[in-house]
């Protein structure tokens, strides 16, 4: 059965998905965004989250976290917002993506307290992946059609071990139909599991994406196609395809010297070869 749900995402799959903007486009509606995530130790994940939503197209990104680390991201992002505490009408975010260096430590409650008011589907990344295997009860809260970016090793934690990647596919197919979720599988080929069943196998990236914050880049480009209004599978195919791309473009000049920022860098490229 597994065969007739499996596809395959190409170059010329992904410019149908792109919205268009006209030329009286305001900042507001371009998406406005705002990322959890960061602690002490960790605002790098969340900085290149912010940097690369601002450079997917985002119009606003705000970022949110603890009061003591505001000046890091304030100083490195200039083009991004601040907040700290708790959460302020989420309402006004047209995405979220939570996640990105977080630390799971005294996180629980304000993931639940979000959870609670935030109704449109979000980006789930990193330590918003281990909060919720810590904490199965905040599942059931996850918006449906939130996006979920685990590699191997959060997926283990979140869904359980498997005895081999095609086993690990099934589950990853099983999570998603169940839960009403798209999980987002990451690695050499990452597969995008969707609420209906059908499995997408994404066929952009190499390995010189394996290297710190390629991750956090990519929730910051899916959580800006959320944020611009794309349905939430397009946002995942988008997303997932332009960060592959992106390290791709990166890679022809960097090879094993590329680092997270370069992948960021390579964006606005990704858009001129998928016009
Ligand atoms: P993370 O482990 O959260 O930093 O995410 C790593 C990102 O880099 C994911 O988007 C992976 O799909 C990508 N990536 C890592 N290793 C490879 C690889 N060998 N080939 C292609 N993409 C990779
Ligand atoms: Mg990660």
């Amino acid at each position: 059965d597994l065969d007739s749900t499996f596809y395959y995402l190409e170059t010329l799959d992904v410019p149908p998905l792109h919205t268009v903007f006209n030329r009286f486009s305001y900042k507001g509606d371009m998406g406005k965004v705002l990322l959890v995530g960061g602690s002490p130790g960790k605002m790098g994940a969340l900085i290149l989250c912010a940097k690369s939503a601002l450079r997917t197209g985002s119009g606003l990104v705000t970022c949110h976290m603890e009061d003591s680390e505001r000046v890091i991201v304030q100083t490195a992002v200039p083009e991004a917002m601040a907040s700290w505490g708790l959460i302020p009408n989420p309402e006004f975010y047209d995405a979220v993506g939570i996640g990105p260096g977080w630390g799971t430590e005294n996180r629980a409650r304000l993931f639940r307290q979000f959870l609670q008011d935030f109704k449109k589907p979000i980006v789930i990344d990193a330590d918003g992946l281990n909060l919720l295997s810590r904490n199965p009860d905040l599942l059931p809260l996850v918006p449906k059609n939130s996006i979920l970016t685990p590699h191997i090793g959060e997926f283990t934690r979140l869904v359980g071990s498997a005895e081999n990647h095609l086993e690990r596919l099934k589950m990853a197919k099983g999570f998603a139909v169940e839960n009403e979720l798209i999980l987002v599988l990451k690695g050499a080929n990452t597969v995008i599991s969707l609420p209906d069943g059908r499995q997408v196998i994404n066929s952009s990236g190499n390995k010189y994406m394996a290297t710190g914050g390629s991750g956090d880049v990519l929730t910051g480009m899916l959580t800006s196609y959320l944020g611009m209004g794309y349905f939430p599978e397009n946002a995942a195919l988008c997303g997932v395809f332009h960060h592959g791309l992106a390290g791709e473009i990166a890679s022809k000049s960097k090879r094993r010297s590329m680092i997270a920022s370069d992948i960021i860098a390579a964006i606005p490229e990704t858009y001129i070869q998928l016009n």
